[in-house]
């Protein structure tokens, strides 16, 4: 398993999720990876749409499996991302881009069937604009994974963190009826066949400096 950043500069990741419990079923196993390596990592929940004290507690607890610092952008109401004016939107991540200064974004997929997701994706390019940073993009369902062609440019070695992925997924305890963890751990270790690794995660590459 290579290392994505240097082990004395560690490194600053910031990932973008719609709604709580997406990043960690589509980026989960690298973002506890990078923070076992060292990274301060920082997840930003960007909306609520419902439950939102319970949620806020789930989330909570996730991103503390993963050992990542949590930020919710729209902590003061319950709502949908396209509830949310893209110019706000987009200020409050520029807001967020700023203070982290992150190397590495990492945010949903343009190809996501939610319109929230692609919505997500419109924005953090927009708050890119002006920083050098690596930017990788997920898609935040097995299902989605398995009818997607564009992703897989990038696999993820998540052979570590697999069961870590696992657990911060199961935090989000009022959506386990709809997370599917068997096909979570099925995907995983069908993107590790492809790649070589046990467990895998794929990713689109957006932007790499190398
Ligand atoms: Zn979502």
């Amino acid at each position: 398993m290579n290392r994505i950043f240097d082990e004395e500069k560690g490194g600053r990741v910031l990932a973008f999720g719609a709604h709580p419990d997406d990043l960690e079923v589509g980026a989960g196993g690298l973002l506890a990876r990078l923070s076992d390596e060292g990274a301060d990592v920082y997840m930003a929940i960007v909306s609520i749409p419902n439950r939102a004290e319970e949620r806020r507690v789930e989330a909570r607890a996730s991103a503390e499996l993963i050992g990542a610092d949590l930020f919710i952008l729209h902590e003061e109401k319950q709502c949908r991302v396209e509830d949310i004016p893209m110019h706000e939107l987009v200020r409050r991540m520029d807001q967020l881009v700023g203070d982290i200064r992150p190397d590495l974004v990492i945010t949903h997929s343009a190809h996501d069937l939610h319109w929230d997701h692609s919505l997500v994706n419109r924005a953090t390019v927009s708050a890119l604009r002006r920083t050098p940073c690596d930017l990788l993009a997920f898609l935040s369902s097995p299902e989605m994974n398995a009818q997607a062609r564009s992703v897989g440019q990038c696999f993820a070695d998540i052979s570590k963190t697999m069961d870590k992925k696992i657990e911060a997924i199961s935090a989000h305890k009022s959506q386990l009826s709809r997370l599917d963890l068997e096909s979570s751990r099925d995907l995983a270790r069908a993107m590790g066949r492809i790649s070589g690794y046990q467990y895998a995660e794929a990713y689109e590459v957006l932007r790499v400096r190398i």
